[in-house]
């Protein structure tokens, strides 16, 4: 079953741009995707409208079987991490990653139990009595990757994690995020994930597949291997 499917989705904008014609698009559970293409392609206005930031002017988005047009974000089971990861300041890294979820009146040791697992995967357990002054940016960008995992969300959203970081640090975070990937598919709870980017490297290194989107249409979809071939 598609974990996430786009059928003829569309967007006009409120003042009448169209931004998304039609766009076709299954996402199978577990699948690292991602959504690549120059400035104005339409990869955000996409990833916001699956996370429910944007609404959706034609067409139908499922997750999973459910059917989520009118859904709030909330409803979803999506989490979302962004390249401004605004942590709060005055809390540690452990109250950052707990935070949303006492929100939502899960039992402390439940949270505890899904922070130190977050922690884990992510090679941070050392990092969290830290402040995020205290943290470096590829740190930082960790902790955000962390408070979307801790949520156990059936879709992870990226926009642009990695776009405010050095070149050196998104390497290594390049790395560290497609082994996330494989570690959460390998501790059985595998992760759908749309990824966004305009960096062709990121999009070829660690997308399983690609979609390669222009103008609000999607060129092409296929594997990294297949499009370096047949470009
Ligand atoms: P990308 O993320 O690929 O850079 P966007 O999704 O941000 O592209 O934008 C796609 C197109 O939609 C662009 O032409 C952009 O100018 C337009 N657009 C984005 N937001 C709005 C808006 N709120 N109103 C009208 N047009 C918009
Ligand atoms: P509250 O602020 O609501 O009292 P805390 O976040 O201080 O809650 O603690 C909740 C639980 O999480 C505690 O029982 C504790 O075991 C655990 N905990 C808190 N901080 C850490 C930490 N830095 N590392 C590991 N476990 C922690």
């Amino acid at each position: 079953m598609a974990h996430l499917s786009l059928k003829k989705i569309e967007k006009v904008y409120a003042n009448g741009f169209k931004a998304v014609h039609g766009v076709d698009l299954e996402v199978r559970d577990g699948e690292f995707m991602v959504f690549v293409g120059p400035s104005g392609c339409a990869k955000s206005t996409l990833l916001r409208m699956i996370a429910g930031l944007e609404s959706i002017t034609g067409g139908e988005l499922h997750i999973g079987s459910k059917k989520v047009n009118e859904l709030a974000p909330k409803q979803r089971g999506i989490a979302m991490v962004f390249q401004n990861y605004a942590l709060y300041p005055h809390m540690t890294v452990y109250e950052n990653l707990a935070f949303g979820l006492k929100l939502a009146g899960t039992p402390k040791p439940e949270v505890a139990q899904r922070v130190r697992h977050a922690a884990q995967l992510l090679e941070m357990e050392h990092l969290l009595e830290r402040y995020p002054k205290q943290l470096s940016g590829g740190q930082a960008q960790r902790v955000a990757v962390g408070r979307a995992i801790v949520k156990k969300p059936e879709v992870f959203l990226f926009d642009e994690p990695l776009s405010n970081l050095d070149a050196k640090l998104r390497a290594s975070m390049r790395v560290r995020l497609t082994e996330l990937h494989r570690n959460l598919r390998e501790s059985g709870q595998p992760a759908t994930v749309v990824y966004v980017t305009h960096d062709q490297v990121e999009a070829m290194t660690m997308g399983e597949r690609i979609c390669v989107l222009k103008e609000g249409v999607i060129q092409q979809v296929d594997t990294p291997t297949a499009l370096y071939d047949h470009p």
